[in-house]
């Protein structure tokens, strides 16, 4: 086998934004990836019984629309997605709920009381929908591109991630609402990096939506696989590289592996110093997932949720706060918040003809081994009576087994990395150029870097153009288009 320039392990979302950047570069890219399977956290399998395909991680892709790298690559012209008009929902108790179409206008008629103030928290920030994406991680060390829609998204940040959150709200549908994003970040609330991180997805669910990918998340990784081979790169399924000194000589490396699995491989290559400042980067709290097939659509109480891509359950703002709490102080909630998505609602190609897969996923103490489908299944009889009877088989991924199946989660926590205030900016150290390791050569690429967790290719992308500079010389980015054979409705 020939000595490639560049090598990029892990084969995720961001090592796989890596690897078609350097090949659409020129450079000849290889991959190694340890599972049998690309994709990472965008895999998509017959989890439960055949003909049922279910996302294993990712599942819902506001950031992938709205990144940089995707827009490049051209993602949307590659592969079809479905975009909900309603993007996501959050049932409440009596059949109530609060709705946040796609539609800014329908969601404040939908609001009632609460309706001017959800316009004049978001209307500023969904016209620049996509600059909002980038206002967390290394991005808040560098002047920003749009001061005054930064600073506005800023106090809004500060008033909802404080104890004055409920400032200016009436009802509760709205605040439960938008509790339901802030909640995503598995951090106590109210909190400034959690509400943050939700504010850019509550933005983006009324800017560029909340879509489903036709035929899973691994469609998305199919597409960037295949751009890498089709630019000459080559990747490499069930291999796994504990050590540097297993790879052959190349003038970069990129990883996509936790901060943690980057000191492994580079072992003490790494200065001690840097490797001290990695070994204090904190890991987070985790999720259990279930994934289900079933018999017919979820009866959801309010009948308008059937129509929704992804729901929020946990009832009140209040309630979902206890739930995140309790998480946060080693407890699994007797009540837990609960993440769900009904792909095949939007994507026929998810399960047999009036059948249905149902994506559910909670948060749950840093490895934890507990088996949460009863609770979780409970969470969705809430709001659904007689979904119970709908299940014709379920898989659970509990914390400590998401870890097995990709060691980027340590514990369980799928962001690859605490998404605190400090670990938002300093990922995984202090630095405007946090993909760089002080190891010529060396590039961290994973979600352990800015701008964190989510589907997006940026810290592939970013590693990518670091290392093109540094160690190539190339300081053009390279066109990501796609060629006209890998436009939509082209594929073979
Ligand atoms: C349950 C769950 C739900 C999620 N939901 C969403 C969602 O709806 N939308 C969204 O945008 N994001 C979601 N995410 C987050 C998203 O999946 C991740 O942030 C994203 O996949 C990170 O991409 P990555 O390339 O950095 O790492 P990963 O996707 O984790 O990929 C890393 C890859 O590297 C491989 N690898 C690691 N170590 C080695 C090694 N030593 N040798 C070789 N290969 C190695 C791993 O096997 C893996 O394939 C979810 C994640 C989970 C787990």
């Amino acid at each position: 086998m020939s000595e490639p320039d560049a090598i990029v392990v892990g084969a995720g979302p961001n090592g796989l934004a890596a690897a078609v950047t350097l090949a659409r570069a020129g450079l000849s890219v290889r991959v190694y990836e340890r599972a049998d399977t690309i994709g990472g956290g965008s895999r998509t399998s017959e989890a439960t019984l055949p003909g049922f395909r279910h996302d294993t991680c990712s599942a819902v892709h506001p950031m992938a629309l709205a990144s940089e790298f995707f827009s490049r690559f051209g993602l949307t012209d590659r592969i079809p997605f479905a975009l909900p008009e309603l993007s996501y929902a959050q049932p409440l108790d009596s059949g109530r709920a609060g709705l946040a179409w796609h539609s800014l206008d329908r969601t404040v008629e939908d609001l009632g009381r609460d309706g001017a103030s959800w316009r004049q928290l978001f209307e500023p920030l969904v016209s620049h929908g996509s600059s909002v994406a980038g206002f967390v991680g290394s991005s808040l060390l560098r002047v920003p591109k749009h001061p005054i829609t930064m600073a506005r998204f800023g106090l809004r940040a500060l008033e909802q991630g404080s104890p004055l959150w409920n400032v200016r709200w009436h009802d509760d549908a709205a605040p439960a609402l938008l509790t339901g994003v802030l909640a995503h970040a598995i951090r106590p609330l109210p909190s400034l990096a959690p509400t943050a991180a939700g504010l850019v997805l509550a933005t983006l669910a009324h800017a560029e939506g909340w879509p489903v990918p036709i035929g899973g998340s691994q469609s998305i990784v199919d597409a960037m696989a295949a751009d890498v081979t089709a630019h000459g790169g080559e990747i490499i399924t069930g291999s796994e590289v504990t050590h540097l000194r297993e790879l052959p000589p190349a003038r970069a490396v990129l990883l996509d592996t936790s901060a943690r699995g980057l000191v492994k491989i580079a072992g003490n290559r790494l200065p001690a110093g840097y490797a001290r400042r990695l070994g204090k980067f904190r890991y987070g709290n985790a999720v259990a997932k279930v994934d289900f097939a079933l018999s017919g659509p979820v009866p959801w109480a309010n009948e308008t949720l059937r129509e929704a891509g992804t729901l929020h359950l946990g009832g009140t703002r209040e309630e979902i706060a206890t739930a995140e709490h309790d998480v946060a102080n080693g407890r699994h909630p007797s009540n837990p918040y609960v993440l769900v998505s009904q792909p095949s609602v939007f994507d026929s190609t998810r399960a047999p003809e009036g059948q249905h897969t149902l994506w559910a996923y909670t948060h749950v103490p840093a490895g934890s081994t507990e088996d949460r489908t009863e609770a979780i299944i409970r969470q969705i009889e809430r709001f659904a009576p007689g979904f119970r009877d709908l299940i014709l088989a379920s898989a659970h991924k509990s914390a400590v087994e998401y870890e097995s199946y990709n060691p980027n989660y340590v514990g369980g926590d799928i962001s690859a990395g605490d998404v605190d205030m400090l670990q938002l900016v300093a990922r995984p150290t202090l630095s405007l150029n946090p993909w760089r390791t002080p190891l010529a050569g060396l590039y961290l690429c994973s979600s352990s870097t800015p701008p964190g967790p989510g589907v997006h290719g940026m810290p592939g992308w970013n590693a990518a153009l670091l290392a093109l500079r540094d160690r190539f010389g190339i300081t053009t980015a390279p066109s990501l288009s796609p060629t006209p054979d890998q436009l939509l409705g082209r594929q073979p």
